[in-house]
């Protein structure tokens, strides 16, 4: 029996990959997608949400990236639930001349990759959205990036899980349980609902508790907090991903079929603190009223705080791990790179499989 401790989006699609492969499968989690998994916005954007200087991270992105339609295709019919999968693109703008630069610079980065890209003037960008502030000067098209949203993802996951019959304990792995050199188990801790069992035993166990990894397994992931928040608009204001630098830092706007406008993110070295603060409110709406002025019009419908698991490299691990397998340490990238992960579990993507080995910590 393979045993998923976390059921966040890495934890659950490791789960559906393997149970699908036949194999038997338990998912352990107090809360199963409460984590960072329930803030995050889902941009598929591996390109413009990666530091282009992270190649082996864009690497894997690339590869998920590649898994996702296949991927969204194959959970909506297994679950019934719809996941607001779109490719419409993301579009990245730019005010002032260094940040013309800087597009220009992606732009021809992208070119090198082959993924087709765009450069536009600032009437082009307001031509295809709109509602863009007058003062954005130009910007780039990158059609092939996708969206979707994780919590429509999870929720079609633990649907899917539920198909097949897989478990999904509602409790907390304490303690990992050893024999000799392997990992055999978990300590679960006393819980009030559900008949309750002391340890569960398994042949592999799969550590996916995100940024709570480190605290099971001494794993090199520290909390990256991120604020968040979701607008509502009876009309939507934009038809895809627009993102830019405002003050220094990168803010990103999308939109949702049902007419939500998700603005994001704060990047917080604060631990494991998930208060939402004004000051984190404030930034979010003064920067994204800058790329679009309309946005403080529209009701506030959710702000919330989120922990990416980071590591030093924010390359993820994936792999053996003193006696049990990593997942864990997506930083920015954990619903892009959900399918890949699924499949380097499973033992596919045998070459990729070097690039997030935990061994390079060991
Ligand atoms: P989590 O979702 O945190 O799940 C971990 C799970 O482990 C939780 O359900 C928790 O209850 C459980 N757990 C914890 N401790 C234990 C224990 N002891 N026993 C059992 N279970 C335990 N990524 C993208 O790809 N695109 C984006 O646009 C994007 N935007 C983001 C925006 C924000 C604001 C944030 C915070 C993150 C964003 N991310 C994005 C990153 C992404 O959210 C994470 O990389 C991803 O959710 C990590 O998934 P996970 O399953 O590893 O962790």
């Amino acid at each position: 029996m393979d045993l998923v401790v976390g059921g966040g989006v890495v934890g659950l699609s490791i789960a559906w990959r393997l149970a699908r492969a036949g194999r038997t499968v338990t998912v352990v989690d107090p809360a199963p997608a409460s984590g960072a998994s329930h803030a995050a916005a889902g941009m598929l954007a591996p390109v413009s949400e990666v530091t282009y200087t992270e190649e082996p991270l864009l690497r894997l992105g690339l590869a998920s990236l590649r898994r996702w339609p296949s991927f969204a295709a194959e959970l909506l019919a297994e679950s019934g639930v719809e996941l607001d999968y779109r490719v419409d693109g993301t579009l990245d703008v730019a005010f002032g001349t260094d940040d013309l630069a800087a597009l220009d610079e992606l732009a021809a980065f992208m070119d090198k990759l082959g993924l087709p890209v765009e450069r536009l003037t600032g009437r082009e960008c307001r031509r295809l959205e709109p509602m863009l502030a007058p003062s954005v000067r130009g910007g780039l098209l990158a059609p092939q990036d996708a969206w979707v949203d994780p919590r429509r993802v999870t929720t079609a996951l633990l649907a899917a899980l539920s198909k097949l019959r897989v478990p999904v304990i509602r409790a907390r792995a304490t303690e990992l349980l050893r024999e000799g050199e392997a990992v055999k188990g978990v300590r679960l801790a006393p819980r009030e609902a559900g008949p309750y069992q002391e340890v569960l035993e398994a042949d592999r166990v799969i550590l996916a508790a995100g940024v709570w990894s480190g605290e099971l397994a001494g794993v090199p992931v520290r909390p990256v907090k991120g604020q968040i928040m979701r607008l509502h608009s009876p009309t939507p204001l934009l038809t895809r991903c627009v993102r830019g630098t405002v003050h220094g830092a990168s803010v990103y706007l999308v939109p949702r079929g049902d007419g939500e406008l998700v603005v994001g993110a704060t990047q917080e070295e604060l631990g494991f603190d998930t208060r939402v603060t004004a000051g984190g409110v404030y930034e979010l709406l003064r920067d994204a009223r800058e790329l679009v002025p309309g946005v403080t019009e529209l009701e506030l419908a959710d702000v919330v705080a989120g922990l990416r698991p980071s590591t030093p490299d924010n390359v993820p691990l994936i792999g053996p791990w003193q006696g049990l397998t990593l997942a864990t340490g997506h930083h920015r990238g954990g619903v892009l790179l959900a399918p890949l992960t699924a499949a380097l579990v499973a033992g596919e993507e045998g070459e990729l499989a070097e690039l997030c080995s935990p061994g390079r910590y060991a």
